[in-house]
């Protein structure tokens, strides 16, 4: 029987891990978002008029595999253990697979890379997101004031938001979808429309928009360059949206982040225009009985 102050002590150290957080984090995700979403896949409204019973559920062709690389160190094989017995990035990719009709096999890879990355690789049809970008992220969050239980949660949530951002190159490239202006705006954009109608969703995106927050660094000549808009539009942008969705609930944020009043207007267009185009892109492809 361990001792009320060993007891004290473990729940310190639970709570002082960060994973702790992300694995709370995903908790709330998978009941939450899962839940309000297998019907309407958020922002896109992607929805099937009555829902599916288990047998037809069950009979849906499975597009998307989730594979577990190779971990060495403490932190990623902690991960990826929270990750298995949540099945989170299963629960995740199965909102887009009961939806769209993917032309072949996608694999998701989570893996630790060596390096902090998540990426869609065409020519082998996968997207790779590496357990060191949550770790990443942890530091991140940490450096910048939060405390470790915060710093876990939103880990998690920036990471989900990651995720879908690669599913918009996935679907993009597998469902060779014609993308005017930049694609990594547009996966930004797709990522921010499919979180932003649920509450645990909206929080993906903005721990998302304080990531960009706290990485903006020195503009270079290159990152004016770079395919990505920089740090800061990124940010302004994923808050755009989210205001264009639901400008109540954004004011303050909005008016703190020093959002002229002309922009917000069109925040509000944008938001309306950029769904009905990622509607309009993805009817084709949705599965039988699925609106979008
Ligand atoms: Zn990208």
């Amino acid at each position: 029987m361990r001792s009320l102050l060993q007891r004290l002590q473990w729940v310190r150290f639970r709570f002082a891990n960060p994973l702790l957080t992300v694995l709370l984090a995903i908790g709330v995700f998978c009941y939450v978002t899962i839940g309000v979403q297998s019907q309407e896949l958020a922002g896109l409204s992607i929805s099937i008029p009555t829902p599916p019973a288990r047998t037809e559920l069950a009979q849906v062709e499975k597009r998307i595999q989730v594979i577990y690389s190779n971990t060495k160190r403490p932190f990623p094989k902690e991960l990826e253990r929270i990750y298995q017995k949540t099945q989170v990035f299963e629960k995740l990719s199965g909102l887009i697979d009961n939806k769209i009709n993917l032309p072949r096999n996608v694999r998701v890879i989570l893996k630790e890379c060596g390096v902090t990355n998540a990426f869609y690789r065409p020519s082998q049809h996968s997207i790779t997101i590496c357990y060191d970008l949550t770790e990443y992220f942890i530091d991140l969050f940490k450096k910048n004031g939060k405390t470790d239980y915060k710093a876990g949660e939103m880990a998690m949530y920036a990471t989900v938001f990651t995720f879908f951002h690669e599913v918009g190159h996935m679907l993009t490239s597998e469902l060779d979808l014609p993308i005017t202006g930049k694609e990594e705006d547009a996966a930004d954009q797709f990522s921010t429309l499919l979180l932003s109608k649920s509450d645990v969703g909206e929080r993906s995106a903005l721990a998302a928009a304080s990531w960009f927050n706290y990485a903006t660094g020195p503009t270079t000549r290159a990152a004016f360059m770079d395919e990505h808009s920089l740090d800061q539009q990124r940010l302004y942008y994923i808050v755009c949206l989210l205001y264009g969705d639901e400008p109540k609930k954004y004011t303050t944020l909005v008016q703190g982040l020093g959002f002229p009043r002309n922009r917000l207007s069109k925040c509000v267009k944008e938001y309306d225009q950029k769904t009905k185009a990622w509607r309009k892109l993805l009817s084709p492809y949705a599965k039988k009985g699925s609106l979008i």
